[in-house]
């Protein structure tokens, strides 16, 4: 048989399939819509939560959504790079409010965080202000090294100096190198880069804002942080809040833009939210709070309501009785 009579023959009995195999019109499955997104596959050591000494050292891989404000943060198992161990979404709100989900195992499960995170920030005011108080009373050249061992100055005065150096490429991209002091205390030293390619300034930008969104900053430094732009390809952090300061180093392994299932920084379809017992709770009869494994507990249509003595349960009782009472009686 000729050439083109072997493709015709070949085009003949192939085109049916082909076009069976196509979905038919009308019964097209909804396109899962495609997001340009960064990337950051890294290594991120010093995480709270490290036992005996040892910090933990995990993978994470990080993908941000800078038109969208969101940022899907997949951490894996300290011993085990391939298990996930939680998937964290942010969602950045409208004015200072950070929703932050996180879904254990990254099953369909989670817990949701909303607030303004830089509350930890105001504590930590609150903090230095009582050690400003209490080291006061100490005689001057105690007072001297504690205040610098705690990088505390006088009416709680924060110096901040950024700094910026050369530094040599890293992953293959150019970079330079930020420090950022408080007070003498270096909080970030990273190695940056801005040449993120096919990036603009707004997904550079956002990685601080990030940070701005996660209360890890005071004010002070997040002001000097206004403006800059890049992505930390290697960091060391140092996050002071009203707790102890901690150190994290982050190092990337890889950085790409990518295109991202926008369905990926949202919950999972059905995921249901995981609602944990409150550490203290507030009896609604008197408003005297405390600890909600001490307090009574008293079972209403809207699930338990913790109280904190056998007369606020008493009244309790008798005033769902009243309200239903009530709304039977209102009824027609
Ligand atoms: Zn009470």
């Amino acid at each position: 048989m000729p050439l083109h009579k072997v493709l015709k023959t070949a085009l003949t009995l192939l085109l049916p399939a082909l076009l069976a195999s196509l979905p038919a019109k009308g019964n097209t499955q909804p396109v899962a819509k495609k997001l340009k997104a960064i990337r950051i596959e890294q290594v991120t050591s010093g995480l709270p939560g490290s036992t005996a000494g040892k910090p933990l050292s995990v993978r994470q891989v990080l993908s941000i959504d800078s038109v969208g404000k969101r940022l899907r943060l997949e951490q894996y198992s300290p011993g085990d790079e391939k298990a996930l161990e939680t998937l964290y979404l942010l969602h950045w709100g409208k004015e200072k409010e950070t929703t932050i989900f996180t879904l254990p195992g990254g099953e369909k499960q989670y817990r949701e965080y909303r607030g303004d995170l830089n509350e930890n920030q105001r504590n930590r005011r609150v903090h230095e202000i009582e050690q400003l108080r209490i080291i006061r009373g100490y005689p001057a050249r105690e007072r001297k090294l504690a205040m610098k061992k705690l990088g505390l100055r006088k009416n709680g005065v924060r110096e901040v100096n950024v700094r910026w150096n050369e530094a040599a490429d890293h992953l293959g991209l150019p970079c330079k190198r930020l420090t950022v002091q408080e007070n003498d205390i270096t909080v970030i030293d990273a190695v940056l880069t801005t040449s993120v390619p096919g990036q603009t300034a707004d997904t550079t930008s956002s990685y601080f804002e990030m940070f701005r969104r996660l209360g890890v900053f005071s004010e002070e430094v997040l002001d000097k942080l206004k403006g800059i732009e890049g992505i930390p390809l290697k960091a060391e952090i140092t996050v002071i809040t009203e707790l102890p300061s901690y150190t994290i180093s982050v190092q990337a392994r890889k950085l790409t833009q990518q295109k991202i299932d926008e369905a990926l920084f949202k919950l999972p379809p059905g995921a249901k939210k995981i609602i944990d017992t409150p550490a203290e709770s507030t009896c609604p009869i008197c408003g005297k709070q405390g600890e909600t494994e001490r307090m009574g507990r008293v079972f209403t249509d809207r699930g338990v309501v913790y109280v904190d003595s056998e007369a606020c349960a008493k009244e309790l009782q008798r005033q769902i009785k009243g309200a239903g009472k009530k709304e039977k009686n209102r009824r027609p």
